[in-house]
């Protein structure tokens, strides 16, 4: 067995650089950009994206676009519309979502309203009650069935509310 000699940490061969899938909410594109950049475009529509992630604190109540991934921790809440490219359900979430890859939904969560995604996948004792849309995400839905405007969206202000 080969190791390394004390004192001489172990050769790494050079890294490629970190890309990240990022999905257009705008036109459905799915592309790879460098996991560092701070501005996108997508090659398609030329639509610019800002490539966040975010985490739900406290209740949201309100739409959010995200070009990352969303995750709502444990005892969290969302309630409203979503765009995103990876979700991840560990509390309470009410509304719509459209994602554009991956949905995880963990033992604890809740999940009602409506999802498109790319896949989903669902711990033993997550509950969901929704209307499901489960495959490819490469083309967009029918405007009038979005519905919730064509631009990245700020987020709205906290606020709690009662399920
Ligand atoms: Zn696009």
């Amino acid at each position: 067995m080969l190791r390394p000699a004390l004192g001489q940490g172990p050769l790494l061969p050079p890294q490629p650089p970190a890309v990240r899938r990022v999905w257009c909410p705008d036109c459905g594109h799915v592309f790879h950009a460098s996991a560092k950049a701070l501005s996108l475009r997508c090659p398609r529509c030329t639509h610019a994206l800002a490539p966040s992630d975010y985490q739900v604190t406290g209740s949201l109540r309100g739409d959010l676009t995200v070009i990352g991934r969303v995750d709502i921790p444990s005892q969290m809440r969302m309630q409203g519309r979503l765009i995103c490219g990876e979700f991840t359900n560990q509390g309470q979430f009410i509304g719509q979502a459209r994602v554009g890859g991956p949905v995880e939904l963990t033992a604890e969560s809740q999940t009602r309203g409506a999802i498109a995604c790319h896949s989903l996948r669902m711990a033993p004792g997550a509950k969901l009650r929704a209307k499901a849309a489960i495959g490819s995400m490469d083309e967009p839905p029918p405007r009038a069935s979005l519905s919730m405007g064509s631009r990245p969206r700020a987020i709205g202000p906290s606020e709690d509310y009662h399920a």
